[in-house]
């Protein structure tokens, strides 16, 4: 491979998240101190460093959570490659296929917005300290993706509801959420206030169908500086 097909896999690298051969490839380039690989190495690296917020071991985390969850790169070409072989197999549209399609369609956008350098990182702690983290990234364009691991069910009476809290006014309602069957959480929501314009991200428990304003105690929160 040479350094442009090279250039779109930095980041990933940087991430410590590029493996087998495109990885040897890399590796070869910068053992040989190639200048292009080099300095898209180091660029990216540095991105990743200017989240303060967001220390080297969370973007380990990070990488971890997108492989148990099946959000490498990797994972997602061969999803692809599944998805293609399915729609051979399959000419009719099936609910079904429409459903796996939008899954990856799903898949996909929560990994752009968690992998993107113009993305905020942050952790929603939980006041219950039993239950998981709660993951945010907001990026400017794409939205906010929300990702969790091993949360509880929840009854399906009851809906989790994602708000921003600006500086001034009243909580804005981002989203309604919940758990699938394997506990995990991964979506992508627009949102239409600058970053500089909000001061939290809170996570409340709403009756299902969500509620205007929060109705419970926060349950997850992460403040912005
Ligand atoms: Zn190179």
């Amino acid at each position: 491979m040479n350094c442009d097909q090279l250039a779109p896999l930095y980041q990933k690298y940087a991430l410590g998240a590029l493996e087998g051969e495109e990885r040897a490839e890399l590796d070869a380039h910068i053992a040989r101190a190639c200048p292009q690989c080099t300095s898209g190495v180091a660029q990216a690296r540095k991105a990743l460093a200017k989240h303060e917020m967001f220390p080297a071991w969370a973007w380990i985390a990070a990488a971890a959570l997108a492989l148990i969850t099946g959000y490498t790169v990797r994972q997602m070409n061969n999803q692809n490659d599944q998805l293609a072989q399915l729609r051979k197999q399959m000419k009719l549209a099936t609910m079904q296929n429409q459903s796996l399609q939008n899954r990856l369609e799903l898949n996909h956008m929560v990994a752009s917005v968690m992998l993107s350098p113009d993305s905020l990182p942050l952790k929603l702690a939980p006041k219950d300290k039993n239950m998981p983290a709660v993951y945010a990234y907001l990026h400017p364009h794409m939205g906010v993706a929300i990702t969790a691991d091993q949360m509880p069910s929840l009854s399906p009476a009851r809906t989790l509801q994602l708000w921003f809290l600006p500086k001034t006014g009243k909580p804005l309602s981002i989203a309604i959420f919940r758990p699938d069957a394997a506990g995990q959480i991964a979506l992508v929501a627009p949102f239409h206030i600058p970053r500089n314009e909000i001061s939290a991200l809170a996570v409340t428990e709403e009756p299902s169908g969500g509620s205007p304003q929060p109705t419970s105690a926060i349950a997850w929160m992460a403040q912005l500086r």
